[in-house]
């Protein structure tokens, strides 16, 4: 057994097999070997672990979206038995002596050439199904799947780090908990890991021969078991049925109010990252959904989601929502949150950066085909809009013209959209300063306590050498927490934090005081905070 140690994101029990995720790297390097047979073998071999994997998705493809769509999975297996291309992998190991991730890929590559310059559009689609099986034989030969997780049964994830585009791919229901030796606690894996439910470790330098041994997580002491013996595997099973029974306890509230001893109520809604986070709101009682980082259905994608895409998202999480409340944050990428096709450009200091707003601001085109996304669904639900990293009146006030301009396009074409509240995230000191002027243009605020941190002490949220610096209950950001919401209500907007601080229970009451309207914490947080404020009498 070892024992590791790193620092907690979230807490929790998990016991499970490890699995190690590993980046997804489709660059092949050409290797001689001494045994063509034995690697022809080896060839072989990840061929059938492939086309399991195809019967698989062939199987559940079936039962998702009908024979139709599953028939592409059949089709990728019988490509895999395709004579010319078996015989070509196995002349080019043969005689180049190569490895067969090189007689692969080199294989795919002149067979995908050779579709591509047919005329008929059937086949010369068909380059694209051999590119993709033959990257998925090279990721079975390299140990890597296609989402960088081999796992077919739930496991403990083990990864250097995990950029935000690399979790959406991950099929989370198989991800008992996240256990990286980088990151911070503070990044966007952390914030998923809080979203899920689930314990997370970060700084944990775990060893590479550990894939596929038993591991426990302890999430809040911050420690890794590798091969437990049976004694303590029975000690975490008992501490596992525990928090069972609390989160139980928790369940009792389900359907009670949000408010005081004294009577003081408070919204508690809910921060979500896509559709599928939806039946975790639903499910932990939320009163709305106070942040929908909708960056997140950019990062799934692997173009410009069109508009139509998106009004399909954000109008099945208003329907979803039947009527409640929800907040869509519009665009927030740069900085840690990268998207391949915007093709942004490397920069000295991402955080301060382009980033939010600043990229929306100057891509008209990415911000009216969201926002008419967004008026179009409203017209399902009562959705709210909201603007990232403002600094200025002028971005708000180009903001607000934009919106105008959607609404008219709208008017025009006959469209129907619903009456739609329009509030800025204040992130920035900047925004916290004129927050007086500020709270006369919009509806609402919603504070961004992590980035205001960040901002406010000057510390990377992202560099985990300033985890012990960030210190989000600092009198600076707490003055300024009181500040924003007294600005809000002298000009006549209301005021929620959606930040991770909202779901500080040590600190709810403190809120209440400062008289906050709203809170906006992940779905695994929305009942422990219910109980913070029914436990709260201000008037003691
Ligand atoms: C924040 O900055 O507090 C926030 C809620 O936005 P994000 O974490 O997505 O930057
Ligand atoms: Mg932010």
């Amino acid at each position: 057994m070892i024992k590791l140690e790193g620092k907690s994101v979230f807490g929790g029990v998990a016991i499970g097999p490890a699995a190690i995720f590993r980046k997804t790297d489709t660059t092949v390097r050409r290797e001689t070997i001494d045994d063509p047979e034995a690697e022809i073998v080896r060839y072989h071999e990840a061929t059938e672990k492939a086309k399991d994997e195809l019967q698989k998705l062939y199987e559940k493809a079936l039962v998702e979206v009908g024979e139709d769509s599953a028939f592409l999975f059949q089709s990728h297996q019988m490509m895999l038995d395709d004579l010319d291309y078996v015989e070509s992998v196995e002349n080019i190991i043969r005689t180049q002596k190569t490895n067969a991730e090189y007689a692969v890929a080199t294989t795919g590559d002149n067979m995908a050439e050779i579709f591509a310059m047919m005329d008929d559009a059937y086949m010369k689609e068909r380059a694209a199904d051999v590119k993709d099986v033959t990257n998925r034989v090279i990721g079975v030969l390299s140990g890597v799947s296609g989402s960088g997780m081999n796992a077919s049964e739930p496991v403990i994830l083990l990864a250097d780090d995990l950029a935000p585009s690399e979790t959406v791919q991950l099929d989370k229901s198989l991800v008992l908990s996240f256990v990286t030796r980088h990151g911070s606690t503070n990044s966007h894996t952390a914030i998923l890991a809080r979203t899920m439910n689930i314990p997370a470790l970060i700084g944990v330098d775990y060893p590479e021969d550990c894939e596929g041994k038993m591991a426990i997580v302890d999430g809040a002491a911050g420690i890794i078991y590798i091969d437990p013996d049976e004694k303590l595997l029975a000690e975490y099973r008992e501490k596992k049925n525990e928090e069972q029974k609390k989160a139980e306890l928790l369940e009792q509230l389900k359907g009670q109010d949000n408010v005081t001893k004294d009577g003081t109520r408070i919204n508690i809604y809910a921060n979500i990252g896509g559709v599928a986070d939806v039946a975790s709101v639903l499910e932990n009682d939320a009163g709305g959904i106070g942040l929908f980082r909708s960056e997140f259905l950019y990062l799934e994608s692997e173009d410009y989601p069109t508009e139509d895409e998106q009004f399909n998202a954000y109008k099945k999480v208003a329907q979803m929502m039947a009527g409640k409340k929800v907040i869509i944050r519009t665009l927030d990428i740069g900085a840690d949150k990268q998207v391949d096709y915007f093709d942004l450009d490397k920069e000295d200091n991402p955080a301060l950066g382009y980033r939010a707003i600043r990229i929306c601001l100057t891509r008209d085109d990415v911000f009216k085909t969201q926002l008419r996304a967004i008026y179009r669904a409203s017209h399902y639900g009562t959705i709210s809009i909201m603007f990232p990293m403002i600094i200025s009146m002028d971005e708000v006030r180009r903001c607000k013209a934009m919106a105008e301009l959607v609404r008219k396009e709208l008017d025009v074409e006959g469209i129907p959209y619903g009456d739609v509240e329009l509030g800025i995230m204040i992130e920035t000191p900047a925004a916290v300063m004129i927050s007086d002027e500020l709270a006369k243009e919009v509806d609402f605020f919603s504070v961004g306590t992590n980035d205001l941190t960040q901002y406010t002490l000057a510390i990377d949220r992202q560099n985990p050498r300033l985890d012990d610096f960030y210190d989000p209950h600092h009198p600076a950001i707490l003055k300024m927490l009181k500040m924003i919401v007294d600005n809000a209500h002298a000009g006549g907007a209301w005021a929620g934090i959606c930040g991770e601080l909202g779901a500080d229970t040590t600190l709810t009451g403190e809120f209440l005081r400062m008289g906050y309207d709203e809170l906006s914490v992940s779905p695994s947080m929305i009942l422990k905070v219910r109980d913070a404020v029914r436990n709260t009498n201000l008037s003691a």
